[in-house]
């Protein structure tokens, strides 16, 4: 990143010593503002039919800041919960959360009702805004969240909430700018938790607002570039490598509420698209439309994926059908505030097999999962992140924060090495975690699931390889005795309690677990596709 050093400088902050962008905007707010300023008739949300140019953009946040402080007692703060997909109501709320210096909590739209309880309960989030088809997981938990308000992005809303149009119907010029530092929460964002519980990563201004510049710089994104948001807005990427970063630009940015291939490239075709950052698996599904090949798609220069691994067969096929791309993968975490390691595009095809090189604003380490000894290059060990994108803790969470925060430095979970030149190669992962299509399930939510079924002794849930997301779920059951149960009431059990992507694709009913001496799971023992369901295929 040589042409990227001169924007950075070292800085100490909370204590710690760390690269960052010396010359940043300070909040999410100046970054709207800035645009507005420059492009105020440019098209900055494109959804279905609907464009709102970035001056329309600044008065329905100006306005819903207006309502949110004035009409509803919001404070500097308080938790703005958002339970919507990639809409424009999404960005408006985020953008008008910000300008009154609240958190907003981007929740998952696929999460089942007793998930989404925990969060609205933890994050004690004051105000929740939703589109009204996810009304009966609401209506069900309202009297035990805290949220004081619902508000629900449709005409006709059910007894007891306000229709969002309220937030930004206009009813005065006043606007209401609240003073926000850069060290202030700007959002929490639930991932899964390694205890079986979601924790709340607590990212600041400063975190995404080094995310928008390395992101910007990296890929030497331009007000001319546009993107489209075809992964969940509410997940780190959609919302900080894609939405924060292009408002910051005053680029372009097309909704998808919801990825379809066939959608998504009429969208690069008829919106001249110049940036994709999205999940291998997205890639994977475009390529399998059989006319593909017959969109114009040239004008896309670059192409990023992150999240899980990325099939090379996919990356050479993309080359050959838009030969001037420029391919990068990027690995991070919700903890990093998107990518925390960036590949340079002309090193994509010679090191496919390592993520990248760690961002100019950013340290890497990798140290011994036991010792904690720092290893030197080419050795396998813990990753470990420092740097002004990374969080400085979970919200309300101390135990987690400890665990996982020393010294400023982020312990990833992931086991890495790196080369002499600098290139990362993530190995394997030390955390129980199974990635599909880049959507993290912990082991140990769906297992305490399991056990939780009348029926069952021990569970253990493991990830087989797919070839479209990359890894599923297999559930491996042990049956009390006397018990009978089916593959599809295992299916049906979690998938009554925990979000569809958690859903095992693969259930195997075995007498007993395999067990080391300590009497831990040896999980690489059921690595492999039951024997049933592959003469079903
Ligand atoms: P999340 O917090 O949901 O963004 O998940 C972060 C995790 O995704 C990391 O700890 C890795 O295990 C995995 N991950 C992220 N990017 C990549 C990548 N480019 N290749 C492989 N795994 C990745």
């Amino acid at each position: 990143w040589s042409d990227i050093e001169p924007f950075v400088s070292k800085e100490v902050i909370n204590g710690v010593t760390m690269k960052t962008y010396s010359d940043r905007p300070k909040t999410l707010s100046e970054t709207l503002d800035y645009s507005v300023e420059r492009f105020p008739e440019k098209i900055a949300l494109v959804h279905g039919d609907e464009q709102v140019t970035y001056r329309e953009l600044k008065k329905q946040v100006n306005h819903a800041a207006y309502q949110l402080r004035k009409t509803y007692g919001v404070q500097k703060g308080d938790r703005v919960a958002l339970l919507l997909m990639n809409g424009i109501p999404f960005v408006v709320c985020v953008y008008a959360a910000m300008q009154i210096g609240a958190i907003a909590v981007p929740l998952n739209t696929k999460l089942k009702t007793r998930e989404l309880e925990f969060m609205l309960q933890n994050s004690g989030a004051k105000i929740l805004i939703s589109n009204l088809e996810w009304w009966e997981h609401i209506a069900s938990i309202k009297d035990t969240i805290p949220a004081e308000k619902i508000f629900i992005t449709s005409e006709h809303v059910p007894q007891g909430t306000i229709p969002y149009h309220f937030l930004v119907e206009e009813i005065t010029n006043e606007v209401i700018q609240e003073d926000v530092c850069e060290g202030d929460g700007a959002f929490i964002m639930y991932t899964s938790g390694t205890t079986g519980r979601p924790k709340g990563a607590l990212i600041s201004h400063r975190n995404i607002i080094h995310t928008c510049l390395n992101y910007t710089y990296c890929y030497r994104l331009t007000s001319d570039d546009s993107t489209v948001i075809a992964v969940p807005v509410f997940h780190i990427t959609g919302l900080a490598a894609q939405l924060t970063t292009f408002i910051y630009l005053g680029g372009k940015i097309v909704l998808m509420p919801m990825f379809q291939p066939k959608q998504f490239l009429e969208l690069l075709e008829g919106e001249k698209i110049t940036h994709v950052i999205a999940s291998p698996t997205v890639y994977v599904m475009t390529l399998m439309e059989p006319d593909y090949m017959n969109y114009d798609v040239s004008s896309i220069r670059v192409g990023a994926f992150g999240g899980a691994p990325m099939p090379g067969e996919t990356l050479k096929a993309l080359k050959k059908w838009i030969p001037s791309i420029e391919l990068h993968n990027t690995y991070g975490l919700t903890e990093t505030t998107s990518p925390a390691i960036i590949m340079p595009d002309e090193h994509q095809l010679r090191k496919i097999s390592s993520v990248g090189v760690v961002s100019p604003v950013t340290e890497a380490k990798i140290v011994d999962p036991v010792t904690r000894e720092e290893l030197g290059s080419n050795e396998i060990g813990e990753l470990l992140f420092k740097g002004p994108m990374v969080i400085e803790k979970y919200w309300n969470n101390s135990e987690a924060t400890e665990k996982t925060i020393q010294e400023g430095w982020l312990s990833t979970g992931d086991l890495a090495m790196i080369d002499e030149e600098g290139f990362v190669t993530i190995m394997d992962r030390l955390k129980d975690m199974i990635n599909r299509g880049g959507e993290k399930i912990f082991s140990v939510e769906v297992e305490d699931v399991l056990y939780s079924n009348p029926k069952i002794l021990e569970a253990a849930i493991v990830g087989i390889d797919d070839p479209t997301y990359g890894e599923v779920v297999k559930a491996c059951v042990v049956l009390k005795p006397e018990q009978t149960a089916t593959e599809e009431d295992v299916k049906k059990w979690v998938a009554d309690r925990l979000a569809k992507y958690k859903v095992p694709a693969y259930v195997e009913f075995l007498d007993t677990l395999p067990r080391n001496p300590n009497g831990k799971v040896i999980k690489t023992e059921l690595r492999y596709i039951p024997e049933q369901a592959n003469k079903q295929k």
